[in-house]
């Protein structure tokens, strides 16, 4: 792990979905930069536990009550409020929010049905926008404030059997761009990081969708998403982490309205 210099000490990062996979490393590494943290997803046995094995790790000389969790269903406005509400009162304002809960659903575009396309968007793209919606007030009040959606490669170019996933994650980085351009003067930046095939419960749900429907080796359906990045294997949790953390900094107020991808080279943006 990198890090390990204090340069968020004193502020506050709320990460959704940091209970596990990529969020959960994220969490770690803004951790280790001596933010204090709140872990948000829906099952509170999972954040517990990211907690406490969180706390085991930290820094000395961080304080143990630097990270705890909240609930909520990021696709439903209420449950966002009441979240964020909580997070507020248990660490303060929120000055850096990490838009990472999301889900991969895939289907061929023909047996897309609402429910699936409903599912992807809300959870997806309505629900970073009710995070930020919940998180930007008091970012503007304090005139500074970090905001990083965790978008995809398939935000930024289009994968086959992935219509709704990636018509939400294109739909992040408009969102990005936009409210980049409306905060730009006021102290807050908005980026999007841009993973590829990165190794988490989302690919090992895909490696068990390609065995299922294929016949393929669980190796080889592995390779198979690897082999789309010119590296040849999948990005690890901890070096999107990295990149998020980059964008955390006091030092990256410079940088907004990016959308940044970490994937081996496999998409340029530019
Ligand atoms: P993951 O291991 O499946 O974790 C997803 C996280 O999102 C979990 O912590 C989950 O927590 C949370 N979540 C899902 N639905 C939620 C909801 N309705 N409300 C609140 N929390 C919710 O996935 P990951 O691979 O770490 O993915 C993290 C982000 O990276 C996602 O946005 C994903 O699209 C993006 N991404 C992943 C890859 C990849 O290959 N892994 C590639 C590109 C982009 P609970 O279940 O506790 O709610």
């Amino acid at each position: 792990m990198t890090g390990g210099m204090a340069t968020l000490a004193g502020r506050h990062a709320l990460v959704t979905g940091g209970g596990r996979g990529i969020g959960a490393a994220i969490a770690r590494r803004l951790l280790a930069d001596g933010a204090s943290v709140t872990l948000l997803g829906r099952d509170a046995g999972t954040l517990q536990a990211t907690v406490q094995a969180l706390r085991g790790q930290a820094p000395a000389g961080a304080m143990a009550s630097s990270v705890s969790f909240v609930t909520a269903d990021i696709a439903d406005a209420e449950s966002v409020a009441r979240a964020f509400a909580a997070a507020t009162e248990q660490a303060g304002p929120v000055s850096m929010l990490v838009n990472n809960a999301g889900q991969a659903h895939s289907a061929p575009f023909m047996k897309t049905d609402a429910a699936l396309w409903r599912r992807m968007l809300d959870v997806n793209l309505t629900g970073t926008f009710l995070c930020t919606q919940a998180a930007l007030p008091a970012m503007l009040e304090a005139g500074w404030g970090r905001i990083v959606n965790v978008a995809s490669t398939a935000g930024l170019i289009g994968y086959g059997y992935v219509s709704a996933y990636c018509a939400a994650k294109h739909g992040v980085i408009g969102l990005t761009r936009a409210l980049a351009l409306e905060t730009a003067a006021r102290g807050v930046t908005v980026n999007a990081v841009c993973p590829g095939y990165t190794e988490t419960d989302i690919v090992r749900d895909a490696v068990a969708n390609i065995v299922g429907k294929t016949g393929r080796t669980e190796d080889q359906a592995r390779a198979e998403l690897a082999a789309r990045n010119p590296q040849r294997r999948l990005v690890q949790p901890e070096e999107v982490a990295d990149a998020v953390a980059w964008l955390c900094q006091p030092s990256a107020g410079a940088i907004t309205g990016q959308a940044i991808p970490v994937a081996g080279g496999e998409v340029m943006a530019g």
